[in-house]
């Protein structure tokens, strides 16, 4: 018997003849697969709101035939396709949560070649990969030597901050046996992001005492400080390279135009490519805040109450990468040229992050197709070509686990 060994060539991957009727697979199923791609994001998946869709990926996978199929405590949907051996064991993933909220219309609509969703791309054509995947496995009997484990992950986007893959990755039944990632995310086939950008979120509140505008004036007044604070953060010299960003997407506050407001608050995003550069812009930014409601404070006429700073880390993505000379990137530069897709390594925020901060090889990789306006009402997605981004992921899979030929 030959053995594939794992983190070997694609090449060799595809001498396999189940391999190859694997990948016709994706073509002779291309509208089942966009029929299952419907099916899902016609599901809603709000953060913190994924039961129901984790709850289809659960039936899915029992019907699948994969093994050990369950929700895991943080919501996660796991099932597990086991080889000859349980190692080594990749996790394939994709994510369930969407950005939009409950009462969001999640039908899908197709006009034409494109299908328009909120979510249809972001994550549903990766969801739908998930699945295509397995299906391929299963009906032509691939013989793998290591594991895979199926992972539709709750969390990913923004509000729930990597909490999914977190939980995976640290708590679960699994988290010490994971030896790769792979998170299939959005449209696209050039795209393997090895690098992991890590990101610090705040929620800022500050509180006092509240007054008239006139006749209470030089009381401490909230919004000031906060506008304080964002003057100082505008005036940050962020760096080009490694690429460092600040954003206050939200401000609040104030009940009247002629009245001290009692309270205020903002939203405040801050990212970088590298860890250091990060957490310079973080204590910058703490420091500014506690110096702008200070500054504020100053200003009181004696006796008068001082303003209350809140300052609350609403998220944290680590950053870091796997190598670009790593198995698990090789086998993906050559999968992409194989296809005739010159491949483009990338940094991005996604599920990747976490085991990439814990040393775990992983990639983000696009599950093929196009899209535009993702985490917008207009999102759309067209699956013309999808089987390329399907092939990419499942000869990038089969040669991190091994096959036997
Ligand atoms: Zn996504």
């Amino acid at each position: 018997m030959i053995r594939v060994h794992p983190g070997k060539s694609v090449a060799q991957v595809m001498s396999s003849p189940h391999v190859a009727r694997a990948l016709r697979f994706f073509e002779t199923n291309a509208d089942a697969i966009t029929e299952e791609q419907i099916r899902i994001c016609s599901i809603p998946a709000s953060p913190f709101g994924e039961q129901a869709r984790a709850e289809y990926f659960r039936g899915k996978f029992s019907e699948l035939g994969l093994t050990g199929v369950e929700i895991d405590d943080e919501g996660n949907c796991l099932g597990l396709w086991r080889g000859s051996s349980q190692a080594p064991l990749m996790v394939v993933s994709a994510h369930l949560d969407t950005v939009f909220s409950a009462d969001t219309n999640f039908n899908v609509v197709r006009r034409e070649n494109k299908l328009f969703a909120p979510g249809i791309a972001d994550d549903g054509c990766g969801l739908a990969a998930l699945i295509a995947l397995a299906q391929a496995i299963q009906s032509e009997r691939i013989p793998i030597e290591g594991s895979i484990l199926f992972v539709g992950t709750v969390g990913e986007e923004g509000e729930g901050n990597l909490r999914g893959v977190r939980y995976l990755f640290t708590k679960g039944r699994w988290a010490k046996h994971i030896d790769s990632f792979v998170s299939f995310d959005g449209p696209g086939l050039d795209r393997i992001t090895n690098r992991a950008l890590g990101s610090r979120r705040y929620r800022i509140e500050v509180a006092g005492p509240g007054g008239h505008s006139w006749g209470d004036f030089g009381l401490p007044n909230p919004v000031h400080a906060i506008g304080r604070a964002i003057s100082r953060l505008a005036g940050y010299p962020a760096p080009r390279e490694p690429r460092t960003t600040f954003n206050v997407g939200r401000i609040e506050g104030g009940r009247s135009v002629n009245a001290i407001p009692s309270e205020a608050s903002m939203e405040v995003d801050l990212r970088s490519a590298g860890e250091s550069e990060l957490q310079r812009l973080d204590a910058f930014f703490r420091r500014a805040m506690k110096d702008a409601v200070d500054e504020e404070n100053g200003k009181r006429r004696a006796g008068d109450q001082l303003l209350r700073l809140k300052v609350n880390l609403i998220g944290e993505r680590p950053s870091g990468e796997t190598p670009a000379d790593s198995p698990l990137v090789e086998l993906a530069i050559e999968a992409t040229k194989l296809l005739g897709v010159e491949p483009r390594l990338d940094r991005s925020s996604t599920d990747s992050n976490l085991p990439i901060s814990l040393g775990i090889p992983a990639i983000t990789l696009g599950a093929g197709g196009a899209s535009a306006f993702s985490h917008s009402l207009d999102e759309w997605y067209d699956p013309r070509g999808r089987d390329l981004g399907l092939k990419r992921g499942l000869l990038v899979v089969l040669g991190m686990v091994g096959v036997i030929l």
